[in-house]
């Protein structure tokens, strides 16, 4: 951390912390099992995000693991919990609930755990469990979808290299933590609704894997928001990210239509260069292709509206070997080409940091390290400036689990503030 902090002296210590976390995980130990009986569990919406599969069925109950998902730091900042059991990292007690992170035997920063909000454990009518139909990492954050939890590339060996969705369903269903494959509408409006009770909901997801008939994929989209938008709470001004694959014009158009303008767009394109979209995303790439990917992020713009529109590399894939860049610098130049075509087209790039997954293809690769992810945040932020483009309210640094950007903008006003006063970031 201390090393980090030299070479990024501009960066709050809490961000350095947070992506080399990220970047390395935290040890499982007993400590852990602990502080998961009441703090904010992981829930595992879509993937799983530890670096190793480590879970038993005596760390299960019926709709998480027994293991806190996130931990805060003092200025606020949310850090995922990956269980890694080679990273020099571990959360210890320090006596009377407080709790420290550990770099092998120095104390780092102490750090909170949330308490499980109550709704996790609630039932909607049908007896199902509320946390199998929605998720959150904590109170005033986002409000998670999986539409699907399934992806039509794992059928034919096409999907792409990091994705572990398909594995961590199993896996889950192997634990008992059985859930729908597809999301009902009247289930997540009652869960909806009963978090709202609780505490305010900043921004919902939308999401799930992919279909290679991206006309029904875009069915299923326009269906469940078209049965969702209208039954809201009145005066509802949650905005929505709603993330397909790349669609047609007609496609997009019925979207957002049926979002009723709250609705943000997200295309993951999940791997920039021609050659690594191939190898990243094969069915991606074989199913829609890269020219008809960007084509229809710059097409969305004119629908959306400028910064409406997103899109997603999976950050440090780009080095991943054997089909990678053979140098750091190759690979920031690539990303940096990315960040300039999105924003000077109105689309915001996102760059999350790539950590290798449990069931994925790339399980076993080694990510590059946490000073090339956070040089490649600092790249994006001085783009965002350039262009003037706020990062859109349907994201926060609270969900933000596998990135910083949206915490150094939180903590550094320099980032966030351009000359004239605008913040290009709403939730400071
Ligand atoms: S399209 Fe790719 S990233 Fe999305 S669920 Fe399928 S394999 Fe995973």
């Amino acid at each position: 951390v201390e090393k980090l902090q030299e070479l990024f002296p501009g960066l709050p210590r809490s961000v350095v912390i947070k992506a080399d976390v990220i970047r390395k995980g935290v040890r499982y130990t007993p400590n852990l099992l602990a502080i998961g009986k009441w703090a904010v569990p992981q829930v595992h919406y879509i993937f799983e995000w530890d670096h190793q599969d480590l879970h038993s069925k005596s760390d299960a109950a019926e709709g998480w693991i027994t293991v806190p998902g996130v931990f805060q730091l003092g200025d606020g900042t949310t850090a995922i919990l990956k269980l890694d059991n080679t990273s020099p990292y571990e959360i210890r007690n320090a006596g009377d609930a407080r709790y420290w992170l550990y770099c092998d035997d120095d104390p780092v920063e102490e750090v909170y755990f949330e308490p499980r909000p109550e709704w996790f454990a609630k039932r909607t009518r049908d007896g199902t469990l509320m946390c199998k139909v929605a998720a959150s990492p904590g109170r005033n954050c986002i409000f998670a979808i999986t539409l699907l939890g399934h992806c039509e590339y794992f059928n034919t060996g096409e999907q792409c290299v990091f994705c572990c969705l398909v594995p961590t369903a199993d896996k889950f269903r192997q634990l008992g933590i059985e859930k729908a494959v597809r999301a009902k509408a009247d289930q997540v409006l009652e869960v909806y609704e009963t978090v709202l009770r609780e505490h305010p909901i900043a921004h919902v997801n939308l999401t799930g894997g992919g279909l290679k008939d991206l006309r029904k994929e875009a069915e299923l989209y326009v269906g469940f928001l078209r049965a969702v938008m209208d039954r809201l709470p009145a005066g509802d001004e949650v905005p929505w990210l709603v993330i397909p694959q790349a669609l047609d014009e007609e496609s997009q158009k019925r979207i957002h239509e049926a979002g009723r303008g709250k609705g943000f767009l997200c295309h993951p394109i999940e791997g920039w260069d021609e050659r690594h979209f191939e190898v990243m995303a094969p069915g991606k790439a074989k199913y829609v292709g890269r020219r008809n990917w960007l084509a229809a992020l710059e097409r969305a713009v004119g629908i959306f509206g400028r910064g409406r529109v997103v899109t997603n590399v999976v950050g440090g894939l780009e080095m991943a070997p054997p089909h990678g860049f053979g140098s750091y610098a190759e690979g920031m130049k690539a990303t940096v080409e990315y960040f300039e075509w999105c924003f000077q087209r109105g689309i915001v790039p996102s760059y999350l940091f790539w950590t290798s997954a449990p069931g994925s293809v790339y399980a076993e690769v080694e990510p590059p390290p946490t000073e090339y992810m956070l040089s490649a945040t600092l790249e994006f932020l001085e783009r965002q400036r350039k262009y003037r483009l706020p990062f859109p309210a349907c994201v926060c640094h609270k969900c933000r689990a596998v990135s910083v950007e949206s915490d150094i903008m939180r903590l550094v006003p320099e980032y966030r503030l351009l000359p004239d006063g605008t913040s290009l970031y709403a939730y400071a």
